[in-house]
């Protein structure tokens, strides 16, 4: 039977202790000067070293060489408080949590009198210390208040606040953390390779975010890891199944539905989840950090790798392609809404609903988003082939709510052939060549639709093709192109909402991000546009139904026109009051929600 990972690789110095230098540097400054205090106040959640470094701080001061920073390792003192020592007579470890009372304060108080049997100190170190009751602290306090020159208090505490204030007064306090990820993974990393193991890509950053930043747990789930292999690799399928994280595949399932409005997708994807047993929470959980992660990428970039540390660079190009498929607000609210469940689950005793909910909050406001280009735009609606079941006579919103019958799964197919199709519809006009690289964007060589024919739609459907064209060929202007959307197109004139003026000033000085964009349109859409720039009002609050949508005027405080040009008519868009019921009815007739006040759309 081998010893416990966490054992074999317990700390013997305050050197080889990780992420504590808050409380280590002072400490050794301490040490080395001889600034020595009679009692320590170690406090800090569990399992970042609090006892460990207890004991180093009692081989320091007993080294034959001390008081040191650095325990020779030599002396009988060293030897028997090394990893595998059995302990000296001088320093007496305490549990607290079974020796809380009146009388082992009392029968420490008496330990304490003697003189140490042979080294410098007899050092005492109460584990668990907030255990003690105030009795027993009272009883300790006349101790701690005036020691006898050889004796030292180390207590270590998760709780410093339950020590009562006269002793913590008396103490020099040190507050430990939780380890930071960063320096967690590198740590776990050269334990791994001393180990003689490896592992698959991904399995690293699950150890640590499964140990919530604790030395401990995260050296005992290695341990675990590196037991139940069956190589010398720990495989990811097996960390992700044994920590009880959602699968990369199927996170990215769900990811991509959310991106293509796919509600057979997302419901599917969720019931997968349910079906595998995963605990709702910890998938919500998952879904939250990788919103997050796709979100730092959405803004980032290529920075954001410094960031997310223990990704590949196929995972970081997975993210990428993700980010790109969705706005930063987009994700802002998809990460908005996922919070909102997340918080939900806890009351909630019927976790499906929970999710399923989430999925009808994310794809909801995207339908609505779409289904208002049709609205807006009858054109687009002609181009729908007669196979799409589609009836319409009226906007399928407006269809849905009239009939109040149909089913999620109609309105999504509803909502979703209508928005391919026009996504579809350029390619009813445009002549497509192969494109030459891997992308699979196509590249329209030869743009030959008429411009009469270029509808707000058309450039809406296009957009993410254009802004990934772009990105190609400036990143610069992809950077300040990407959080804009199209609000309008109509006689040449694009009108694009920005997030801020920030972003309307750094489009126009940006080294000429508008003309790269203009020339990406050109080659795209054959035209050449006109800008015309909207800004979108700062939210006071981030809402789940985003202020990108474009709707009601009001949502704008400025507007500027980045080129002279008559000002067009103001933009067409979808009644509001429909739009918001439409949502409504997905969660109160489908899933049966009853609608919650200011959250149902
Ligand atoms: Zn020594």
């Amino acid at each position: 039977m081998t010893t416990a990972l966490y054992r074999r690789y317990r700390p013997e110095s305050f050197a080889e202790l990780i992420g504590q230098s808050q409380v280590t540097d002072p400490l050794r400054s301490a040490l080395r000067a001889d600034r020595v205090n009679h009692a320590y106040l170690f406090s800090g959640p569990r399992g970042c070293g609090k006892t460990t470094s207890a004991r180093i701080l009692a081989r320091c001061l007993n080294c034959k060489e001390g008081p040191t920073d650095t325990p020779c390792g030599k002396c009988d003192s060293c030897i028997e408080l090394s990893r595998g020592g059995p302990g000296s007579l001088d320093v007496v470890e305490i549990d607290a949590a079974s020796h809380n009372g009146v009388d082992d304060a009392r029968d420490l108080r008496e330990r304490a009198i003697f003189a140490p049997a042979r080294d410098r100190y007899k050092i005492f170190i109460l584990d668990e210390a907030h255990m003690v009751t105030p009795q027993g602290f009272n009883a300790l306090l006349k101790i701690v208040e005036e020691p006898p020159e050889h004796v030292k208090f180390i207590f270590a505490t998760t709780e410093p606040e339950k020590v009562i204030g006269t002793i913590r007064s008396r103490t020099h306090h040190y507050p430990f953390r939780l380890v930071p990820p960063g320096e967690l993974l590198e740590y776990l990393g050269t334990i791994l390779e001393s180990e003689g193991f490896s592992a698959e890509a991904g399995v690293m950053p699950l150890v640590v975010r499964a140990s919530g930043g604790s030395v401990r747990d995260a050296l005992s789930l290695l341990d675990q890891l590196i037991a139940g292999s069956e190589s010398k690799e720990v495989a990811y399928q097996r960390a992700v199944n044994l920590l009880g994280f959602t699968h990369d595949e199927l996170m990215s399932e769900v990811i991509e539905a959310f991106a293509e409005i796919d509600a057979a997708k997302a419901f599917s994807a969720v019931d997968k989840v349910i079906q595998s047993g995963q605990d709702a929470r910890r998938f919500l959980e998952d879904l939250l950090e990788r919103l997050r992660d796709l979100m730092l990428v959405s803004s980032l970039g290529n920075d954001a790798k410094a960031i997310l540390r223990g990704i590949g660079p196929e995972q970081f190009d997975i993210l990428t392609i993700q980010a790109n498929r969705f706005g930063l607000s987009d994700l802002t609210a998809a990460a908005e809404a996922t919070s909102k469940a997340l918080s939900d689950t806890s009351a909630a005793s019927n976790p499906r609903l929970q999710l399923e909910l989430l999925c009808a909050r994310v794809l909801a406001p995207v339908s609505q988003r779409s289904l208002a280009a049709i609205q807006q735009e009858p054109a687009a609606a002609v181009a729908i082939p007669v196979t799409a079941p589609v009836a319409p006579a009226k906007p399928p919103a407006v269809a849905a709510l009239a009939t109040q019958e149909v089913k999620l799964e109609k309105t999504s197919e509803l909502a979703k052939p209508a928005a391919e199709k026009i996504a579809l519809a350029p390619e009813v006009n445009i002549t497509r060549d192969e494109p030459e690289a891997k992308s699979v964007i196509t590249e329209p060589r030869q743009p030959v639709v008429p411009i009469q024919d270029i509808t707000t739609a058309t450039v809406k459907a296009a957009w993410p093709m254009i802004l990934e064209t772009l990105a190609k060929q400036s990143r610069s202007a992809w950077a300040v192109a990407f959080t804009t959307k199209v609000i309008d197109f109509k006689d040449e004139v694009l009108t694009l909402l920005f997030q801020s003026q920030n972003d309307v000033d750094a489009f126009k000085s940006s080294q000429g991000a508008a003309e790269v964009l203009r020339q990406v349109i050109r080659e795209q859409l054959g035209v050449v546009v006109k800008y015309r720039a909207k800004v979108a009002e700062a939210p006071v609050k981030p809402k789940t139904k985003n202020t990108v949508e474009p709707t009601a005027a009001e949502e704008f405080t400025t507007e500027e026109e980045i080129e002279a040009q008559d000002a067009p008519e103001e933009v067409a868009h979808a009644s509001e009051p429909e739009a918001e019921q439409a949502g409504e009815f997905v969660l109160r007739e489908v899933l049966g929600a009853k609608p919650i006040k200011g959250e149902a759309s």
